[in-house]
């Protein structure tokens, strides 16, 4: 094991055992989420968008809606797509197509790199303490001035608590490739209710040690192989159910 991410990091806190199904067992998972498959193409989308705001050029709205159905059925061929039974397909590329709408017509300035990688060791910012294995992950966009922008769909307003991990994830990373600390942090929340809205929400602050305990204590615990079921909202669309059923222990 070389490196953990934001998603590793969070999902071995929120279930043990779903992280060793996924990351270490590698089990193929038997379904994807309609959910998962929305929120990767309304990302496409919006990378896309991004890379052509950066080259200069001003892309239509129709373009954008075509690069989402794109995504959405490539993504839909590849896999089978499990949905919630009060969606459809057809109801669902509705709602992408409304809510990229939505965000086309905001005002885009200012952006200054989009899907940006990073790679950079996990050390404690104040004994310098080194856990030998890196951080890596991928900005969704960058803003003037620095100001990291996060992309999130969701069916409720979220919470910024609910992406702290992550955001701290990335502006430890940032404070590392620059020197210098984003100046803030937006979550673009893009709610998939009826009617649907986009939630803008900022934050100022990351707490670095704490991010780095978390991933010291979650790569602590998967060196140590404790892995065990965690019981909470995210059973109910598991792919992993039928393993976790049969677990024994090991
Ligand atoms: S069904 Fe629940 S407890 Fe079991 S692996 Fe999945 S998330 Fe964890």
């Amino acid at each position: 094991m070389d490196h953990l991410s934001s998603s590793q990091i969070n999902l071995y806190s929120q279930c043990s055992l779903k992280y060793k199904f996924q990351y270490v067992d590698l089990l193929p998972k038997p379904f994807k989420a309609s959910g998962l498959v929305f929120g990767s193409a309304v990302h496409a989308a919006l990378s896309w968008f991004h890379t052509e705001r950066l080259a200069g050029r001003n892309p239509t709205l129709d373009k954008l809606h075509k690069v989402f159905e794109a995504d959405w059925y490539g993504q839909t061929i590849e896999s089978h797509v499990r949905y919630k039974e009060w969606e459809t397909p057809a109801g669902l590329i509705m709602l992408g197509r409304s809510i990229l709408g939505l965000y086309y017509r905001e005002p885009h300035d200012g952006v200054q790199g989009t899907e940006i990688p990073f790679t950079v060791p996990l050390e404690d910012p104040v004994t310098g303490e080194r856990l030998g294995i890196n951080l890596e992950g991928f900005i969704d966009l960058l803003e003037q001035p620095d100001t990291i922008v996060e992309f999130k769909t969701s069916l409720k307003a979220m919470d910024i608590k609910d992406v702290n991990v992550q955001l701290s994830a990335y502006s430890y990373a940032y404070e590392f490739l620059h020197q210098r600390l984003p100046r803030l942090f937006k979550v673009v929340n893009f709610i998939k209710s009826k009617r649907p809205r986009i939630l803008v929400l900022e934050t100022h602050q990351c707490d670095h040690r704490r991010f780095f305990n978390l991933a010291k204590k979650v790569f602590e615990g998967i060196r140590a192989q404790i892995f065990f079921p965690k019981h909470s909202f995210m059973c109910a669309g598991c792919e992993f159910a039928e393993p976790c059923q049969g677990w024994e222990g090991n």
